[in-house]
């Protein structure tokens, strides 16, 4: 029996052995590919399969199956392990990502001198703006971080900013932001309406902030909102009509603005059955309103001669005409007239302007700030080894040709890219120029810059 035996288990053995196996994926014999792996199931499969199996894998990490419907996942992936380590993989880079930007927090918030210092560096001038904006921001983020005020509560620091366009207004908030990292959404008080009618609702400058802050309700909570234009929802003067994009904004935005629960449309702009809507408190928002508030002056002259002209100290008539920083001046009455209703001038208790752009202020705007413009231009052309200079001539001219634009510091950007456009196209076509000089003359197109080749500098 014994024997019987024997001779069956070899004849198995030589009929196994007989035939040459094959790789149960491409098919090849195991003498064209190498030895095999033996999977469970009498599976053999060769070294280049096995690895091409594990690639695809691989590669499958950026999609993530299991959001996709109807998939059995362990149709894809045999191993049960696979999509558990990779969502922990995904997790942890989140984890990192957040750790490296640093909240504020009580103990690093820059106290306001810090905070002016931080703001010195990139906006040029406006040292009063500057100052009020480092106090009140310093003590809303105190406010907002420390939370337990006890029986004394501080009341939030809401800004209006008053200031000709381009005088840095937007930049001044922008960088505060930045610095703090901290939410802000930008909004325009011209696109706002009053709920029901064409135009976006007041509750869509949250949307916005919510949006900035990655959907993230407490993050956005705790965010600046900067509306700008406030000065184009003056009350209207003389209408016949319902004032929506007027009066009624203001309305709408006093509740918002002091502090309330508010539902807001998650990414859209008005609140209807097809939008999400998220609960939102604005208790610790910081509110900065900015305007260019056109014929206030004019307000703030009327008055400052009215009270001027009485009495024995009478002044002369027309001091106060060309007083060029006569909004710092402003007084709530002004603003009153200019068609801002009290109540919501009441919910901006910091009200403070910033002055209007000289040449001086200009110059230094183009030579000083941490990214002035000039300077990312040299650093553009510094990668070509070339060296890109201005003379004096030039910074008077360009500063001179933005304060005929009347349209701000934002006039300097449009006048530079003119004249640098045929420096950045002509200049990389020479590799023997070293260095690049722009003159007055070349900007009002009576020369050329001043060329030297390398080597003779
Ligand atoms: P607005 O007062 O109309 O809001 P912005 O703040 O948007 O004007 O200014 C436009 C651009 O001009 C800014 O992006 C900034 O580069 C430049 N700018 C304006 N004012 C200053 C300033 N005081 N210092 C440095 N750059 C300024």
């Amino acid at each position: 029996m014994p024997d019987d035996n024997n001779k069956n288990n070899s004849d198995n053995k030589g009929s196994d052995d007989e035939y040459e196996k094959y790789c149960y994926l491409c098919k090849r014999p195991e003498s064209q590919c190498g030895n095999f792996i033996h999977l469970p199931g009498g599976m053999n499969i060769c070294s280049d399969c096995m690895q091409k199996s594990f690639d695809s894998f691989n590669n499958m990490q950026f999609l993530d199956l299991s959001k996709l419907p109807n998939i059995n996942m362990s149709q894809f992936m045999p191993f049960d392990d696979v999509p558990k380590s990779q969502k922990v993989k995904k997790k942890k880079k989140k984890e990192e990502k957040e750790e490296e930007q640093e909240k504020l927090s009580l103990e690093n918030i820059p106290a306001p001198h810090k905070i002016k210092a931080l703001l010195d560096e990139y906006v040029v001038g406006q040292e009063y703006a500057k100052k009020v904006i480092s106090v009140a921001v310093y003590n809303h983020y105190k406010r907002v971080l420390t939370d337990s005020m006890d029986d004394i509560e501080i009341e939030k620091s809401n800004m209006l900013m008053l200031g000709p366009t381009g005088c840095g207004k937007t930049y001044l908030v922008k960088t505060v932001a930045k610095l703090l990292n901290v939410p802000l959404a930008i909004c325009d008080a011209t696109t706002l309406t009053e709920a029901g009618y064409i135009g976006d609702d007041v509750e869509s400058i949250l949307s916005k902030l919510l949006a900035v802050a990655d959907n993230d309700v407490e993050k956005a909570e705790t965010g600046i909102i900067f509306i700008d234009e406030i000065d184009k929802i003056a009350k209207k003067k003389e209408t016949r009509s319902r004032d929506v994009s007027g009066e009624s904004v203001q309305q709408g935005l006093l509740k918002i603005i002091e502090g309330a629960d508010v539902d807001v449309p998650v990414g859209a702009g008005s609140k209807n059955a097809m939008t999400p809507i998220t609960s939102m408190n604005t208790r610790n928002i910081l509110f900065i309103c900015g305007g260019a508030f056109p014929d206030l002056d004019d307000i703030i002259k009327r008055r400052l001669n009215k009270q001027s002209s009485i009495g024995f100290s009478a002044d002369l008539k027309d001091k106060y005409d060309k007083d060029k920083n006569i909004f710092s001046k402003v007084v709530t009455e002004d603003l009153r007239e200019f068609g801002m209703i009290p109540e919501f001038l009441g919910r901006l208790p910091m009200v403070f302007a910033l002055e209007s752009l000289d040449k001086d202020m200009y110059i230094k705007i183009l030579k000083e700030p941490k990214n002035a413009i000039l300077k990312q231009y040299q650093k553009l052309l510094r990668l070509d080894e070339v060296d890109l200079q201005f003379d004096d001539s030039a910074y008077e001219v360009i500063a001179e040709k933005a304060m005929e634009d009347e349209t701000g510091a934002r006039a300097l950007r449009a006048i530079i890219e003119k004249f640098m456009l045929d420096i950045m196209y002509e200049i990389p076509r020479d590799d023997s120029i070293g260095r690049v000089t722009i003159t007055g003359d070349y900007i009002n197109g009576k020369g050329s810059p001043i060329i030297e080749l390398r080597g003779t500098q």
